[in-house]
């Protein structure tokens, strides 16, 4: 049988008349979006917030191993509380202030990566400042390294002990939407952190500040191996420091995935990569370029990679992707009269592109859906064509398309 495809988190206030749905019909809300928490973005530079919010007996630890995420099983993540985590990330790392842990900054110390995520204002929780209510959520990046390996070796240890595991599984496309969104908040950031021990202006080591959600170049280092020619932890000036910097920011990396439709309406352009099963399509993408608009780059992407000139492009529906750190801008184009001859020549990346008529869309969306590789549905016929899961946007863009774009969704 094929794996269970969970369901589509649900747009926000979809129940509510409003005339931007009655001229573009409703949201449309992908995997990965819709999360339960409330990010209260602004107060993570307030530790005696995160202070508090670390220790309350509401909070959860989504736990981190190698990015690999702590669950119960592929459909439930499993959480940590303050006492499981203390042994690994010290008492309170939030005790002292923003500004004092910068002045105090020694590269040689060890800090385990946590984040915090939201409060999920769904739930009991902790009250802040009487406005900003909900169970607090942290991700933490336990995987065993310097000081902290022993701590976090036994953590391992203790949880798998109960039944948990650190899920290997590549893309975890079988949770349920909102906790989906979640892992894909703490995944996205785990990895940013990860991958960006270093500034980017001036090569040296910097510091995870703003709940790890920004990283900062200090003007001092007390460990010893990196002090200048005078001996005082002075750094040499960073450009980071002053003006406007986007350099220590997570980044989000925007690509555009497009369903191609022919001048007339009636057929879809698909294609498929050499490394995909038998019967295997998909809709086309690619990465957004440097200063070129979404839909400059459907309409190039398409070009390059199937030879087919696009008119109008408009777009349909986003979704956040961690692997690592993409947002994938979904488009629908229609090819110009004329411009619908098949062309591969221009960029090895596809092995084949192929009109397919609505029909033929609309049958493979309803018994032919799922993960490459992956059984499909009883109805099934071998030979027909396969598409991705509904957890992708290439199969929303599909089933738009096919669906007449009314509200987006699939007359199936
Ligand atoms: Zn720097």
């Amino acid at each position: 049988m094929p794996a269970p495809q969970p369901e589509l988190p649900e747009p926000a206030h979809p129940d509510i008349d409003s005339m931007l749905s009655r001229k573009f019909g409703k949201e449309i809300a992908n995997y990965f979006s819709g999360s339960p928490l409330n990010r209260v973005s602004f107060l993570r530079p307030d530790h005696t917030f995160l202070s508090q919010a670390l220790k309350h007996p509401s909070t959860s630890f989504l736990l981190f191993n190698k990015l690999e995420p702590l669950v119960k099983s592929p459909t439930e993540l499993a959480y940590a509380k303050y006492s499981d985590v203390q042994p690994v990330i010290g008492n309170d790392p939030f005790a002292k202030t923003e500004e004092e842990l910068v002045k105090e900054y020694d590269s040689s110390t060890y800090i385990p990566q946590l984040v915090f995520l939201g409060l999920d204002g769904h739930k009991e929780g902790l009250i802040y400042k009487d406005h900003y209510k909900g169970a607090p959520f942290f991700a933490l990046d336990i995987t065993p390294k310097d000081a902290a390996t022993a701590a976090a070796e036994a953590l391992i240890k203790d949880v798998e002990s109960k039944g948990l595991s650190f899920s290997k599984g590549r893309m975890h496309l079988s949770l349920p939407a909102q906790e989906a969104a979640i892992y894909a908040e703490a995944r996205h950031l785990l990895d940013w952190n990860a991958r960006n021990p270093f500034c980017a202006a001036c090569g040296y080591p910097t510091l995870s500040v703003n709940a790890g959600f920004k990283r900062t170049c200090p003007s001092k280092d007390l460990a010893a191996s990196v002090q200048n020619a005078e001996n005082t932890p002075d750094r040499p000036p960073c450009a980071t420091r002053t003006g406007v910097s986007n350099l220590s920011f997570p980044r989000t990396d925007p690509t555009v995935i497009m369903a191609v439709v022919s001048s007339d309406g009636q057929k879809i352009l698909l294609g498929r990569q050499k490394l995909w099963p038998p019967y295997w399509y998909s809709t086309l993408a690619g990465f957004l370029e440097p200063a070129e608009s979404v839909e400059e780059a459907v309409r190039r992407e398409v070009w390059e990679e199937s030879g087919i000139h696009l008119g109008r492009v408009v777009i349909h529906s986003t979704q956040p992707w961690p692997y690592p750190a993409n947002l994938m801008i979904g488009a629908i184009g229609q090819a110009i009269p004329g411009g619908e001859e098949i062309h591969l020549g221009h960029d090895a990346e596809l092995e084949d592109a192929k009109w397919f008529t609505a029909d033929e869309v609309r049958v493979a969306l309803r018994v032919g859906t799922g993960g490459p590789g992956e059984p499909a549905g009883p109805e099934y016929k071998e030979g027909g064509l396969r598409l991705p899961p509904k957890t992708a946007i290439a199969n929303q863009l599909m089933a738009a398309v096919v669906g007449g774009f009314l509200g987006g969704e699939a007359k199936i």
